[in-house]
């Protein structure tokens, strides 16, 4: 028993929280319920999940503010949260994966998608937790601490830009189409635009600044490649 992952869901609606704890119980997950911001602070606290289900409208705090306060906090960082919304605007998806979260589901789901997103992102996730630290060059990215320094000098990265970077450094000196890294990077959002991933290598550029900028290089008509260029 103690192997089955824990799942924490964060939903006000009883009879919707019910449908998911029974289907991941019957499916070999724990589950741990919490209808509002502060309890689901106190499981948190006291549990940490494999997995959070984190529904946007809640009562208090929304999804969207605990899961851009989970994803900055040093316990949590890590662990994947997935959205759950009646939102359908892409300009809601795009803020809830900017907020930190690792998906999205959109209500009314079928238990089948949910359990194959749950299991997806621990799929995505458990190889990246167990590499703690990849070098490249100057370019230096450390999972434990979420740090990331060029030359030795500290370098400040939003979630996004962070995992993009983890993703591209993991998997240097090859070229990474649009579609490819919005699969391993942001999970399958189908519902994503391609030029959301312009965006976030444009971000993470700028955040690194022209030297550690330039090692990021477009690969007209293919994509994106991480290459260490003093080499
Ligand atoms: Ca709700």
């Amino acid at each position: 028993m103690k192997h089955e992952p824990m799942v924490l869901v964060v939903e006000d609606e009883s009879a919707v929280a019910e449908l998911i704890a029974v289907n991941l119980r019957h499916n070999g997950f724990r589950v741990t319920w919490a209808i509002d911001s502060d309890s689901a602070q106190r499981e948190l606290d006291a549990v940490l999940p494999a997995v959070i289900l984190l529904d946007w409208m809640l009562p208090g705090d929304s999804g969207l503010a605990l899961a851009r306060r989970w994803r900055h906090h040093p316990r949590t960082r890590a662990t994947p949260i997935i959205m759950l919304t009646a939102r359908g605007d892409l300009a809601d998806r795009v803020a809830g994966l900017d907020a930190g979260a690792d998906d999205y589901i959109a209500k009314p789901f079928s238990t089948r998608e949910l359990l194959a997103r749950v299991r997806a992102v621990l799929r995505r996730r458990l190889p990246e937790q167990a590499a703690e630290s990849v070098v490249l060059g100057p370019l230096q990215l450390d999972a434990a601490t979420y740090r990331v320094t060029f030359d030795n000098q500290i370098i400040k990265l939003g979630p996004t830009e962070f995992k993009l970077l983890s993703y591209l450094m993991h998997h240097a000196e090859r070229v990474h189409s649009r579609s490819s890294l919005l699969d391993k990077v942001w999970g399958d959002h189908v519902f994503i635009e391609e030029r959301t991933v312009d965006v976030h290598v444009k971000r993470l550029r700028e955040a690194l600044g022209p030297d550690a900028g330039q090692m990021i290089e477009t690969v007209r008509g293919a994509g994106y490649r991480l290459s260490d260029h003093r080499v």
